[in-house]
């Protein structure tokens, strides 16, 4: 399909082979598209998506250059560490072949592909990345130096709840660290990320103005180059077709038949796993709250069934539904649904944000500790887990959220978000504005030819 008056010219995008990282990829690449653009997605054999869904986009799949069992067993650094290193040879040749058949107008990586810069530079291809992410905490990670000169890094067990002067109103506690690592491996791949973004052509972030406006000032001025807010994605191109796992669509019916704004959502995505012992002190927690409750545990067959305590069970069949996988943004449209208790990775916040639903937050590792500090303290919109996870918190931040004063102004707080959210894609909008100008900017690009060096 070419769309006529629009722009013509051809551009790769590269996903990072994640659930959180695909599909704002695959939502972009349908942005490009409906504005003319031919798009070719490049992607893994490793959490492939599914082409069908996609009959304007062209796909490529390359070796993932692991095995299953190596992947399996590694812990999140290591995988991230895996994913982002062994495609680099079957990429190059990839981008090489590609360039053989035709000019380029643009490739797309995800920032996280830190050996991508030298493989375009060295092929004289125009790269941007795309920063699946917040502006914020891609600032903050930009500050990494900084924070490590002031002696924020490394993390000291003493300091966690002193705020971060040069990040208010972020705290030494929400500094992304994760699990017991995060002092050795982070820096270097964060380091990576930042310095390959800034020698890129231009940032692309799934964000928008009106939440981040101050972020997105200062990492212009960290980075200088292009930066173009142009989110969130998921209102012009909704995820569930990439989707990597299969949603329980039975969800929907059942939320049909609750009561507006009486059911809280619970997902902590797709790579956050909680322990058996939180899983029983969120069952208590839900069971004591008195509230209808729609709640993802990722981990399939029915193991969970035998982790929740026996009292709970009466609760689950009176007011609550355990799936696998949910459709996450048709639930979160879903008048029913009234809260979102979360583990704040980005796409899960901008879709709480997007649809007016307060949130609360359970933020595991990286950025979701950044995202889950923004939700409570600069958009105030959630209430924040911060304490153990235990039945009791759990209990008070849900009436908090349903019952109390303060849950009903962050439940006016968010529904203005999502006002904001949905004007800045209108024509005239700051997302729509900087939409356009990526197109300029793409269409402005020399397109780059096959040449032997
Ligand atoms: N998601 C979903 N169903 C679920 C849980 C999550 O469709 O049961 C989607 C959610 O809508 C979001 C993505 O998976 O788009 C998760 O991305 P996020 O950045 O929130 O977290 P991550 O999985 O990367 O930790």
């Amino acid at each position: 399909m070419t769309v006529p008056g629009r722009s013509t010219g051809r551009i790769i995008l590269f996903p990072l082979p994640l659930q959180g990282h695909v599909s704002p990829m695959l939502q972009l690449a349908q942005l490009l598209r409906s504005r003319g653009f031919a798009v070719t997605v490049v992607h893994s054999t490793f959490n492939p998506p599914n082409p069908s869904n996609y009959p304007d986009l062209e796909f490529h799949s390359i070796p993932c250059g692991f095995h299953d069992s190596e992947i399996a067993s590694a812990d999140l650094i290591l995988r991230m560490n895996l994913l982002i290193t062994r495609c680099e040879g079957p990429f190059t040749t990839f981008l090489e072949e590609s360039l053989r058949n035709g000019p380029l107008t643009c490739l797309v990586t995800d920032s996280w592909y830190i050996f991508a810069q030298e493989v375009a530079n060295k092929l004289g291809v125009t790269r941007l990345v795309l920063r699946t992410g917040s502006a914020t905490s891609l600032s903050l990670f930009a500050d990494f130096p900084l924070l490590f000169e002031k002696g924020y890094y490394p993390i000291q067990g003493s300091r966690l709840e002193e705020e971060i002067i040069e990040f208010p109103p972020l705290k030494v506690k929400d500094l992304p660290a994760i699990g017991s690592q995060g002092l050795d491996e982070i820096p270097v791949m964060v380091g990576g990320m930042v310095s390959n973004s800034r020698n890129s052509s231009g940032v692309i972030i799934n964000t928008f103005d009106d939440i981040e406006s101050e972020s997105l000032s200062k990492l212009r001025e960290q980075l200088r180059i292009p930066v173009f807010p142009i989110g969130p994605f998921h209102k012009c191109f909704p995820a569930s077709s990439s989707s990597l796992l299969t949603a329980d669509g039975g969800c929907i019916s059942w939320l049909d038949g609750k009561p507006p704004q009486s059911v809280i959502y619970i997902s902590f995505g797709s790579i956050a796993a909680v322990t058996d012992e939180q899983i029983q002190e969120i069952a208590l927690g839900l069971a004591s709250s008195n509230c209808f409750f729609l709640w993802v545990i990722r981990e399939g067959g029915s193991g969970w069934l035998d982790q929740l305590p026996a009292e709970f069970l009466p609760v689950l069949e009176q007011r609550g539904k355990i799936v696998n996988w949910a459709p996450q943004q048709e639930v979160l449209v879903h008048p029913a649904v009234g809260a979102f208790w979360t583990h704040n990775g980005w796409n899960s916040t901008l879709e709480s944000l997007c649809e007016g639903v307060p949130m609360i937050c359970m933020p595991f590792f990286t950025d979701q500790t950044v995202n889950a500090r923004y939700v409570t303290n600069v958009w105030k919109v959630g209430v924040h887990l911060e304490n153990k996870i235990e039945r009791g918190n759990i209990e008070m931040a849900i009436k908090q959220l349903f019952k109390d004063h303060e849950g009903k102004q962050m439940r006016d707080r968010v529904t203005e978000l999502k006002e904001k959210a949905a004007s800045c894609l209108q024509q005239g909008g700051s997302s729509h504005e900087s939409l356009n100008e990526l197109v300029d900017y793409f269409s402005s690009l020399n397109h780059s030819t096959f040449s032997e060096s």
